[in-house]
């Protein structure tokens, strides 16, 4: 699969996490082409600030797998992770995340850290497992940022 096509699904997945009540973010967990696990945004549906799209893709994975050490694997997120879904990244030895639509894209989206860039932090993170932590945005931007083009719902439900 292309990092297009593994994009295409994470806005799958954000669509379908819209419908279940939940922010119109998705991610993706891929290796050697397949799709190992999917993520959707559980913050209001399970009233759990920690719900992100990304962490529960990992946390999925993880479960599947039962392991804790994702090496090898990449995530693919529809909008820039915020520090908590990175550090859970690097916690889980990932070593290439991918997101689409970036931060200063999607009104109303306030991260807990200003001026916050994944880009920028990855390149002063390493993995538990002492690799670096390579994050590149932009891809499908448009498409990923036409999901929250709209959404108004940050701080309520
Ligand atoms: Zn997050």
């Amino acid at each position: 699969m292309t990092r297009e096509e593994c994009m295409h699904k994470a806005i799958e997945i954000a669509k379908e996490s819209e419908q279940n009540n939940g922010m119109p973010i998705g991610a993706i967990l891929v290796k050697d082409g397949e799709i190992v696990a999917t993520g959707e945004s559980s913050v209001w549906p399970d009233k759990d600030p920690s719900g992100h799209g990304e962490s529960n893709c990992i946390r999925s994975a993880c479960k599947k797998l039962n392991d804790t050490d994702l090496e090898g694997y990449i995530l693919y997120g529809t909008l820039e992770p915020c520090g908590m879904c990175m550090s859970t990244a690097a916690w889980a030895n990932l070593s290439e995340v991918y997101f689409g639509a970036y931060r200063e894209d999607v009104l109303g989206n306030n991260y807990e850290i200003d001026n916050w860039s994944s880009e920028e932090a990855s390149k002063n993170m390493h993995t538990v497992g002492g690799n670096s932590m390579s994050v590149t945005g932009g891809i499908l931007r448009e498409e990923c940022t036409e999901l929250l083009k709209d959404y108004v719902g940050w701080e309520k439900k």
